[in-house]
């Protein structure tokens, strides 16, 4: 039997209008014979407001109310959505996500998905019902409403999807996800089909289509995710296990403005000073990039790494207390560097994708800091001027 989780965020139902567009084409499928499960976000910006509201009854509001007054959100897009369906002729059926027996482990605001139950949403498709899911949201073992973090019902989505076994549709603003944010290139073309792994290091590296957790559980559980325009009928981006490699090396370019570049210079030339560095950024949760460390020929040693700019106050702190056991270190903060990462599963089995960008780079003198490379990925630092001549460089000699 066929079955589809279609999924509408905020912005696709932020009016009573939209939501009609967005029935209609829910409608279309069922007419075509498939069963529907529909999971909604809040409408527009509600989730934001709701926030907004915590934050004036409360200077510290806690987390377990806060859950209760998120979850209200989803509960009136579901409602209203339904409420058209049915007017519409078409028998539907709205669930919390308690209803829709979505069971939730971990802390309030940021629960994950432990299990579903989805007999209940079997036994409504199986009486031809549209069935409509509250997306964010679901229950934990103690009976209390909890939500899944921001950005949360993707995963229900996908969560949904793969209990049902079937494929999970994302209908969102954007007509599907591109290899290169056409903002920094704007001749950049769409994916038809982008390999979890690829997606999961681009999500990681910066793009931010869809919520990263959504993309490890359709990896898990081998979910075919389909990110596509709620306005149009465009095709859309298939994210899947496999994509048929006639494609090139170079799936995509992901740039991450959120770093800084941390440099250490005239340090003593021995481990355990390189130790005690990298555990005092562990002790403070720091999550260090790119590392690189060396020999100087006067006998000293340099260690540069990169680290989120969310850490900065962190890593500042950390760095003081380095300085005072080492006076003599030179100890610098660059903000102002990006990170721009090549990705390609293509990488795995086609050989001088380095080299050839080593090349693009001395040809036209972009001088970057720091190289790292994955398995599918080859990531540089460099100065924030260079991003966009790096970007569209690199773009031109892939073709992407
Ligand atoms: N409404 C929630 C949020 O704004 C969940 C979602 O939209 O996916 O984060
Ligand atoms: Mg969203």
């Amino acid at each position: 039997m066929n079955r589809v989780v279609m999924k509408f965020g905020g912005s696709s139902v932020a009016t009573i209008e939209k939501m009609k567009a967005v029935s209609n084409r829910v409608i279309t499928r069922k007419n075509q014979g498939e069963d529907v499960v529909v999971v909604v976000s809040a409408m527009g910006k509600t989730t934001n407001q709701l926030l907004e509201l915590a934050a004036q009854a409360s200077r510290n509001p806690s987390k377990r109310e806060i859950d209760l007054l998120l979850s209200t959100g989803e509960q009136v897009s579901v409602s209203l959505i339904t409420m058209i369906f049915n007017d519409l002729g078409y028998p539907a059926i709205g669930l919390t996500g308690q209803q829709a027996g979505i069971k939730t482990v971990g802390l309030h605001t940021k629960n994950k998905i432990d299990d579903i139950d989805p007999s209940k949403i079997i036994k409504h498709l199986s009486d031809g019902k549209i069935v409509v899911v509250a997306g964010f949201q679901g229950i934990n073992e103690e009976g209390d409403i909890t939500t899944l973090g921001r950005g949360g019902s993707d995963t229900t989505a996908v969560a949904l999807a793969a209990k049902l076994d079937c494929n999970a549709e994302i209908y969102t603003d954007v007509s599907g996800i591109y290899g290169v944010d056409p903002r920094l290139y704007p001749n950049a073309s769409q994916l038809s089909a982008i390999t979890y792994e690829e997606m999961k290091e681009m999500a990681f590296l910066g793009a931010k289509v869809m919520e990263p957790r959504s993309i490890e559980i359709g990896h898990r559980f081998n979910v075919n995710i389909l990110v596509a325009s709620a306005h149009s009928d465009e095709p859309g981006t298939w994210i899947k296990e496999n994509v048929p490699m006639e494609h090139k090396s170079i799936t995509g370019i992901s740039v991450s403005e959120n770093v800084i570049l941390v440099s250490l210079h005239h340090l003593p030339p021995k481990a355990k000073v390189v130790a005690d560095l990298f555990i005092k950024l562990a002790q403070s949760e720091i999550n260090v990039d790119i590392i690189s460390q060396n020999m100087t020929p006067q006998g000293t040693m340099d260690i540069a790494f990169t680290a989120s700019m969310d850490d900065m106050a962190t890593v500042h702190a950390v760095l003081d207390s380095i300085q005072i056991t080492h006076p003599q270190a030179h100890i610098t903060i660059d903000p102002d560097i990006v990170k721009v990462s090549v990705v390609g599963s293509g990488m795995r089995t086609q050989s001088g994708v380095a080299a050839k960008l080593f090349e693009l780079f001395s040809q036209n003198d972009i001088d970057f800091k720091l190289v790292t490379t994955s398995e599918i990925s080859i990531s540089y630092t460099m100065d924030k001027s260079l991003k966009t001549k790096a970007v569209s460089l690199i773009a031109e000699a892939f073709n992407l």
